[in-house]
């Protein structure tokens, strides 16, 4: 329809016009798609709009208290009250809201290194480094580290900001297959042999890269086996935390902490502040000497604008939360922790029981709900609104098509009988689309 512009180019907008599913995207998300108001806690308020025919929004109204499923919420800390939202409102009206500047120019605050400070030692490593922005944290560490003639093995589903930071550096890249370690070795085992003598290193530098929780799969990497691969071929390792850090292990400390592997033999732990904490970011923890490599030639550090103040103080009092750092609150950060992994296996296993195929680890508070039939995509999340639930539906690009489905989040605000509520609608829904796989955990499941 759109070959060409006035100015005889194709126009710019070209690729996603010609990107069926893409566009269809637009119409079937009813929960999502659509601005939202208040904060996205155990309750979420969507704004009701119509679509006309050229898929633009006429607001209509709004629904209010509807059970939210949807967020990165994992230990309810996106609040609009409670201690770290005092905090965070105690340090607007101190430092303001911008830093009005990069890191080096004038915009590091004491907070700032308060809050490096306390993220390296709440994950186990000598030093840290934040920026403002999960995404940037990946896309702009990976050209900091590797190059031209290093070679980065990429598990195949790991997040885009990985992949785009691995294309910008310049290094080869190899996926392997999602959380395989046997494809992992052997494609370590060409990289480095390749027909070279067994002391010859033909890389300058072998960064393995992988997720601690996947957030489309609810898979937990198998990190002991890592750890026994990166004796053997002695790689360097980087982990993105981002689902998993403050969701996973007795102290939320993240995957190290769950499968009890030291944090120092980790090279590189990234994180994002964007789910358990609630508030905003990314960070980067590892050796001193690398983090003071980051903070000199990181394009995101250097060009960047500076974390703001209070996004930095919701970090800041969440971590003391999660740590048992908090005097006035203690033992609250464990409760979440708990609440969380109660909640997680307590809604896994009743949809299990009722017939429904879910992926992922026992543990992980990502629960995809596989629904495979593209089609049944906007009925499910229409059906879910209708019983003031909202869920978030998934399918290419961010999984294949066949493969489409319900991604739940569950979060430590959530009671009991919300997660009961959820699995009465869930049933109802599912048997009325056909979703369910057997009739109950009687089957076998
Ligand atoms: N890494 C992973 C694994 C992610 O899932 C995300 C975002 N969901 C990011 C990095 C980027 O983080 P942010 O949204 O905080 O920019």
């Amino acid at each position: 329809r759109h070959l060409m512009a006035r100015n005889g180019y194709a126009p710019l907008y070209s690729d996603f016009d010609s990107f069926y599913t893409r566009r269809l995207k637009l119409r079937i998300n009813d929960c999502f798609d659509r601005p939202t108001t208040g904060v996205p806690g155990r309750y979420i308020t969507l704004l009701d709009r119509e679509t006309d025919d050229n898929l633009h929004f006429r607001l209509k109204g709004t629904t209010t208290d509807t059970l939210n499923l949807s967020s990165y919420n994992y230990l309810g800390f996106a609040q609009s009250e409670g201690p770290c939202a005092d905090f965070a409102e105690e340090t607007v009206r101190r430092d303001g809201i911008s830093m009005t500047g990069t890191i080096g120019d004038a915009a590091t605050t004491s907070l700032h290194v308060e809050v490096e400070r306390q993220i390296a030692r709440f994950v186990g490593k000598e030093d840290a480094v934040v920026f403002s922005m999960g995404f940037v944290t990946n896309a702009t560490t990976f050209p900091a580290i590797v190059g031209k003639g290093c070679l980065i093995l990429s598990d195949e589903l790991n997040h885009a900001s990985i992949r785009f930071g691995a294309r910008m550096s310049g290094a080869s890249i190899q996926v392997f297959a999602h959380n395989s370690m046997t494809d992992l070795e052997k494609k370590l085992r060409d990289a480095i042999s390749q027909g070279q003598p067994r002391t010859h290193r033909p890389w300058k530098k072998i960064v393995v890269t992988v997720e601690g929780l996947y957030s489309m799969e609810g898979t937990m990497v198998n990190l002991p086996r890592i750890m026994e691969l990166k004796k053997r071929y002695r790689f360097y390792l980087f982990v993105d935390e981002a689902h998993s850090i403050g969701a996973v292990g007795p102290r939320g400390r993240g995957v190290c902490d769950y499968f009890k592997i030291d944090p120092a033999e980790v090279d590189i732990l990234m994180g994002t502040f964007t789910k358990s904490f609630g508030a905003n970011g990314g960070y980067i923890a590892a050796d001193k000497a690398i983090i003071d490599k980051i903070r000199c030639t990181n394009a995101g550090q250097i060009y960047g604008e500076a974390p703001t103040p209070p996004v930095l103080a919701q970090i800041l009092s969440s971590v003391r939360l999660i740590a048992d750092e908090d005097p006035l609150h203690s033992g609250e950060g464990q409760e979440r922790l708990q609440r969380l992994v109660f909640n997680s296996r307590y809604l896994r296993l009743g949809l299990k029981r009722l017939g429904f195929i879910v992926y992922g680890h026992d543990d992980s508070p990502i629960i995809p709900v596989m629904l495979y039939n593209p089609a049944k995509m906007p009925a499910f999340s229409h059906e879910m609104l209708k019983r003031k639930i909202s869920v978030v539906v998934v399918t290419y690009p961010a999984t294949p098509l066949e493969l489409s489905r319900a991604r739940l989040c569950i979060s430590a605000s959530h009671t009991k009988q919300d997660l009961d509520r959820f699995l009465v609608a869930c049933d109802e829904v599912g048997e009325a689309l056909q979703i369910k796989f057997s009739s109950g955990v009687a089957g076998g499941l």
